[in-house]
């Protein structure tokens, strides 16, 4: 948390070099101080404090999660040589084509090929539930695939429990309740997803460190979406909520697939079902929730810029939505950044905003009691005037803002 806050302000998704020096030595002494992503964007005269607001973040994987700075000192701590993208100060932005996709994984696999040891394991889950505490948000659902992990630590058994262990501690320390997804993946044979859900089922829980849900993650356009449907009744059977990946590279055709293939209770991303507006409206029907993450789709190409992201649309057919960040590392963008987005490129009101945590609430796997507890304080959140008055010349919200509906040009 240390370098969270001292490095000033800076714009939504834009984060500055952090003031702390990172330490040098010998040849690396060029590597460039990577950017603080908890920055909180500057308040506009007459709103409310966005890192005040309660929020669930529930969608956010795990080596995703890492700070960037701790992924160079990783790097040094173990003489590996980073890919020298890695280290540009300018986020991955990749086409949402196959060679952009295949760009992505290779980013992520560098920085995952860094976690190989219970100490660092430990760490990426401490921070992301240190950066969540600075963002406000009082609830995380992360995502892991074990496997991963499992070489360095002795088996898939001990790697979930590793991180199921830190979640626990870490969610005592820092006031975020956090549960973990287990998430198999579309590139592995749909037998390991299946083991993977055994695996979960173990552990399966709504108290802090337990598992929550069950995924599905990786390259939608790879593998048949049927062949996973055995690893999600497993894991339904154990009372795990099953939130894939879904409708982020492929459209409305491949969302009903995963709809009807994996009974979600929320899609990972989704976006692409509003290019169908009445599957879309059926979705809303059905009480699926959507885990929009605006900066990650414009990262992988799918927008070309947050502006074309179709938050609005969400919101016009009043659908659940939960905002997420998906791989913070990689798009040097966490949640709080995504609300920033809403307000400033949306145009929502607080009372908007305050909507989307109600809503980021609504669509977490969190036990009820503490649930009902969160809103109370978005509420509150909503009921405190805003810091600093609006200047006379710049009103801040009309009646209908006020009012919770926006009225956004697409
Ligand atoms: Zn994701």
């Amino acid at each position: 948390m240390a370098d969270s806050t001292d490095a000033g302000r800076g714009a939504p998704g834009r984060p500055r070099r952090s003031g702390t020096a990172f330490p040098r030595r010998g040849a690396e002494e060029d590597l460039p101080v990577q950017p603080s992503l908890t920055i909180p964007p500057p308040t506009p005269p007459g709103r409310r404090d966005l890192a005040s607001l309660p929020k669930a973040h529930l969608h956010l994987h795990f080596t995703g999660a890492m700070r960037p700075q701790t992924m160079v000192e990783l790097a040094l701590e173990q003489g590996v040589r980073l890919p020298p993208h890695l280290l540009d100060l300018d986020p991955l932005r990749v086409p949402a084509d196959a060679r952009g996709w295949f760009r992505f994984q290779r980013s992520y696999d560098a920085a995952r090929a860094l976690v190989r040891s219970e100490p660092v394991m430990r760490r990426i889950v401490r921070e992301a539930a240190e950066d969540e505490a600075v963002e406000g948000s009082v609830h995380l659902e992360m995502q892991v695939d074990p496997t991963s992990y499992a070489p360095w630590v002795g088996g898939i058994t001990p790697a979930l429990e590793i991180i199921l262990d830190e979640a626990a501690s870490a969610s005592a320390d820092t006031g975020v309740h956090i549960g973990i997804i287990v998430a198999a993946s579309r590139i592995r044979h749909p037998l390991d997803a299946r083991t993977l859900a055994r695996l979960a089922s173990r552990y399966a829980g709504r108290e802090a460190g337990r598992v929550v849900g069950f995924g599905l993650s990786n390259d939608e356009r790879v593998g048949t979406t049927s062949e996973f449907s055995t690893a999600f009744h497993i894991a339904h059977d154990a009372g795990l909520a099953a939130v894939p990946h879904g409708g982020e590279l492929l459209g409305p055709e491949s969302v009903r697939e995963v709809v009807a293939a994996l009974a979600p209770q929320r899609l990972g991303h989704g976006v692409r079902a509003t290019e169908d507006p009445d599957l879309l409206d059926r979705l809303i029907d059905e009480g699926i929730a959507f885990e929009v993450c605006p900066t990650s789709n414009v990262h992988l190409g799918v927008y070309t810029d947050l502006a074309h992201v179709p938050l609005p649309t969400f919101i016009r057919h009043g659908a659940t939505v939960a905002l997420g960040a998906d791989d913070p590392l990689l798009f040097h963008s966490r949640l709080l950044a995504q609300y920033a987005a809403a307000r400033e490129v949306d145009g929502l009101p607080d009372a908007a905003l305050a909507d989307l945590a109600r809503q980021s609430i609504d669509a977490s796997l969190a036990a009820d009691g503490l649930k009902a507890s969160w809103r109370r304080r978005i509420d509150a959140w909503l009921e405190a005037p805003p810091q600093h008055a609006a200047p006379s010349a710049l009103p801040s919200e009309t009646p209908d803002e006020q009012a919770g509906r926006p009225d956004v040009p697409r």
